[in-house]
């Protein structure tokens, strides 16, 4: 049986397993910067592609490719490329397939970072890029120039969640000729694969579900298609934001129990939306697995699942969130997502603490907002420690 055909479950504990002298039952850490060439034609081979083996751990690595086939097949793409980080994957991919004098569209609300680094040096290099409501896929029509050469996405945004339709989107850009990308960090590929819809490019915060313990900074990118990776894969290479083998063992390790993980996570997240739907402290809960979530349809048509994170508005606003933020207990508080840990965060008093109101506003993050990206512990700790908190007054 090959291994693309294996199910989910399989692929993430045989996916990218090679036999070694030894016989390992898991994959080895290749903790080395080069590798010993048998003799000066060996080199010359290698040098030239013509046969398999490594050179440079910057070029490639054992444990490092044993990570990107594993996660390649999770995706259903053709082959990955581990990275130092989620924005050494952004910056690979903004690298890799914009030029001078080319334009992006990308989600408004899309990751801070990832349009920050546009916003503030990318345009020194003359690229420019629209940031619009990608949720309605009529402004990614409308913002489409000539020079529009990546349609750049994450579904569902942070801390908004907004879902954008990627079958409509694919459409939109492979009639113009124009590359898709997805950062599927929020999902990982156990909820949503994109190149399944048509995207070109999918990319991960490895830090987030992939990972999943919350002590590894890291990033992946999977591609469709051998061209665009051949593309990223040089520009990885030569901006040297390769990830090290000891890392890549830790995130394979992570990775084998990614549906458990995510699927009491998510079990959780349900019954603490419902709860806080019912709580008469709270105005509003996004969450893509409640009824009143505006985009219910469009999530479970794309997702294999609602998620682990949700976002609820507390009546009383800015204060409200300071003194939740103050007296929770089991919630962590502290930014980032995706762990074993349940971790809270009031984006107006911390993540979104430097925009003005006016902006922060007009992106939907409002002064009473909270998001909570759920763990795995026991559902009655974690909605006893949040009644208790929203009790304070
Ligand atoms: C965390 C995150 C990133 C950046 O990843 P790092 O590993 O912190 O560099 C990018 N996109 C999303 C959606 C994230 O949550």
């Amino acid at each position: 049986m090959k291994r693309k055909d294996l199910g989910f479950n399989s692929k993430l504990i045989h996916s990218g397993m090679f036999d070694d002298q030894f016989g390992s039952a898991t994959v080895p850490i290749y903790q080395t910067s080069t590798f010993r060439f048998k003799d000066v034609d060996h080199g010359a081979e290698l040098f030239a592609g013509r046969c398999e083996g490594y050179i440079y751990t910057r070029i490639g690595n054992p444990t490092l490719c044993s990570l990107e086939e594993l996660v390649a097949d999770l995706e259903n793409g053709y082959k990955g490329i581990a990275v130092s980080s989620g924005m050494g994957a952004v910056n690979v991919i903004y690298m890799g397939l914009l030029e001078k004098g080319a334009h992006m569209v990308s989600t408004d609300a899309v990751y801070g970072p990832s349009r920050v680094v546009m916003e503030k040096h990318y345009f020194r290099f003359g690229v420019e890029a629209d940031y619009v409501d990608t949720t309605n896929t009529d402004n990614i029509i409308n913002a489409i120039k000539p020079n529009t050469r990546v349609i750049f996405l994450e579904t569902p945004s942070n801390p908004t969640m907004g879902v954008t339709d990627m079958k409509k989107v694919v459409e939109i850009a492979r009639s113009r000729g124009i590359i898709t990308v997805v950062d599927n960090t929020f999902c990982s590929p156990y909820l949503q694969k994109p190149l399944d819809f048509g995207i070109d490019v999918v990319f991960h915060s490895i830090t987030k579900f992939i990972n999943g313990h919350a002590d590894i900074i890291g990033g992946i990118i999977v591609t469709r298609e051998e061209t665009i990776y051949e593309q990223l894969r040089d520009m990885m290479v030569n901006m040297g934001c390769n990830m090290d083998p000891h890392q890549a063992y830790m995130v394979i390790r992570g990775l084998k129990t990614l549906s458990l993980r995510v699927e009491r996570s998510q079990q959780n997240a349900m019954k603490i939306a419902e709860f806080l739907e019912n709580h008469p402290k709270v105005k509003w809960v996004k969450y893509p697995g409640l009824k009143s979530y505006p985009q219910y349809d469009l999530a479970a048509r794309q997702m294999n699942g609602p998620g682990a994170l949700l976002a609820f508005e507390l009546n009383d606003g800015y204060e409200a969130g300071k003194t939740l933020m103050n007296n929770v207990k089991v919630c962590m508080l502290a930014v980032s997502l995706g762990g074993v840990e349940t971790l809270i965060q009031h984006p107006a008093s911390m993540t979104h603490s430097k925009m003005d109101k006016q902006s922060r506003e007009k992106a939907g993050i409002t002064d009473g907002l909270v998001r909570i990206s759920v763990g795995i512990e026991n559902i009655e700790d974690l909605k006893g420690d949040l009644d208790k908190a929203l009790a304070k007054k």
